[in-house]
């Protein structure tokens, strides 16, 4: 299979990456990966969009946005990209379905995960009551108490949607103040299902089978406590999906791709875009606008290149002996 560009990752990043690729003319192949739509899906509503004038739900922001990449001519995979070889022409792409990918171009776009607690009973509780997903698991907690743990935006977005279902969601954030905007400070101080402990941390999640509890150290006093919940939701901030391209792409001192303005990455014809590369807004509409620039510069790529080989064959043609 070969492609002049091919997409990593179908967030918004990639996705308009594509949109933009399609609309060129090069018939994009958007490499899905192991979460289709990206993180925006496990957003509940999306207020920040611009043209959606109520929001929208980040499952369905995702979707359409896939189902207009389509409309061009996107092709999509659905498999993970395990290596890329760059020593050679077209690049090749190696993944966990069998044949490799060529490629001319390469525009990376595999976002960021959510960052774990890295506290004893996480791993083995995942599922089981721990949950990075409160649209997706949310349901699940209809009359329940539940931990979150953050005081970023998502903690607040996502702890806000939880209120719909939970009876208690108790906040235990690490300072004595939130990060989020103050929109959404103000919406989570005035839900009276709320509560806040201050300056702690979760130390260990508690629970055999299902999580029963959690283990909080306050920071200031060193105090240890138990306090019984049902679920926790770490939202403690997020790491770039970069593994695959360590050694190939330079990574910043948090892993993050390094690019220069025009989101060219030190190997020419690899580009980047959105949370990959983005630690300061990572916003659905600045994964957006790097993904449009992406694609058209790997599109200003290609038809330099194209320029130059078919100069190169006319320089030939012309000293090649009759
Ligand atoms: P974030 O803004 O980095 O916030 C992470 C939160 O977790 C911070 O409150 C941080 O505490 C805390 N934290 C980090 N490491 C921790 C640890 N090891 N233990 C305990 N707490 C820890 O991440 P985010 O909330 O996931 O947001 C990511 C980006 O997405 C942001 O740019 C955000 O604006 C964007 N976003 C936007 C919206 C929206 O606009 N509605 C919704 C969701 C996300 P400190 O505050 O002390 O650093």
């Amino acid at each position: 299979m070969h492609s002049k560009v091919v997409i990593i990752g179908s967030g918004p990043a990639g996705l308009t990456a594509a949109l933009y690729a399609a609309r060129a003319n090069l018939e994009p192949l958007v490499v899905r990966g192991l979460q289709p739509g990206g993180l925006i899906t496990t957003t509940s509503e999306v207020e920040n969009y611009p043209g959606f004038v109520d929001g929208i739900g980040g499952f369905e922001l995702a979707e359409n946005m896939e189902k207009q990449a389509a409309r061009f001519g996107t092709q999509f995979l659905d498999t993970l990209v395990t290596q890329i070889d760059a020593t050679v022409r077209p690049f090749v792409l190696h993944t966990d379905s069998g044949e490799p990918i060529t490629a001319d171009t390469i525009i990376v776009a595999t976002g960021a995960s959510p960052r774990k607690l890295g506290v004893p009973g996480e791993v083995e509780l995942a599922n089981r009551g721990v949950s990075y997903c409160a649209t997706c698991d949310g349901f699940f907690f209809r009359g329940k108490s539940v931990v979150v743990v953050g005081g970023g935006n998502s903690a607040m977005d996502e702890g806000l949607f939880l209120t719909r279902y939970v009876n208690e969601l108790i906040v235990i954030h690490r300072r004595d103040e939130l990060r989020a905007d103050p929109i959404l400070q103000e919406r989570a101080f005035a839900n009276p299902k709320v509560r806040f402990i201050w300056d702690s941390t979760v130390a260990a999640v508690l629970g055999t089978d299902k999580v029963t509890g959690v283990r909080v150290r306050n920071l200031k006093t060193g105090a240890i406590t138990e306090l019984a919940t049902d679920g926790v939701f770490p939202y403690v901030g997020h790491v770039p999906n970069t593994q695959v391209f360590a050694g190939l792409l330079t990574l910043d001192e948090n892993d993050y791709i390094v690019t220069d303005a025009r989101q060219h990455t030190n190997v020419a014809g690899i580009f980047a875009a959105g949370d990959v590369v983005d630690h300061v807004y990572r916003q659905a509409i600045t994964a957006a606008g790097e993904g449009c620039k992406a694609a058209m510069e790997a599109t200003w790529y290609l038809a330099e290149h194209e320029h130059a080989a078919k100069k190169q064959a006319e320089r030939e043609a012309v000293a090649a002996p009759a």
